[in-house]
């Protein structure tokens, strides 16, 4: 028999996330910058954009945001993450591909000499506010 230990559980679902808490707490930071900036009363809807070799785990991030907006201008706001692939372009051939973790081999000439032009991009895309 498993007896959980609230606390526990706790930090054990938290330790892995330590990365993604602190780009959700920039994140609330941009937000709260901006609505100060547009006069805005309140945030009805954020949009982010994560590109898959951004280091940036999605699920941590929804997990992290959930988290931290309690008591900030986005606890009531909708955010939508989206994500972006990773886009590669190989330095012999110029061929363009999708590159999702990094060590993905030119498909048209398998070299490995190439240089990331998406999917590295962690940001705020629109803010939607009253
Ligand atoms: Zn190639």
């Amino acid at each position: 028999m498993n007896i959980a230990m609230p606390n526990l559980i706790f930090f054990n679902n938290f330790a892995p996330i330590m990365h993604e808490l602190s780009i959700a707490a920039n994140i609330i930071e941009i937000v709260e910058e901006f609505a100060q900036s547009h006069k805005a009363t309140r945030i009805n809807k954020v949009e982010l954009i994560v590109g898959k070799l951004s280091g940036v785990v999605r699920d941590s991030l929804e997990f992290a945001l959930e988290f931290a907006v309690k008591d900030t201008i986005l606890e009531d706001a909708e955010i939508l993450i989206e994500e972006v692939d990773g886009k590669s372009k190989c330095n012999l051939c110029k061929t363009e591909f999708v590159n999702n973790d990094w060590y993905t081999a030119c498909p048209a000439c398998s070299s490995m000499d190439s240089d990331i032009l998406e999917g590295k991009e962690l940001k705020v895309k629109s803010i939607f506010f009253d």
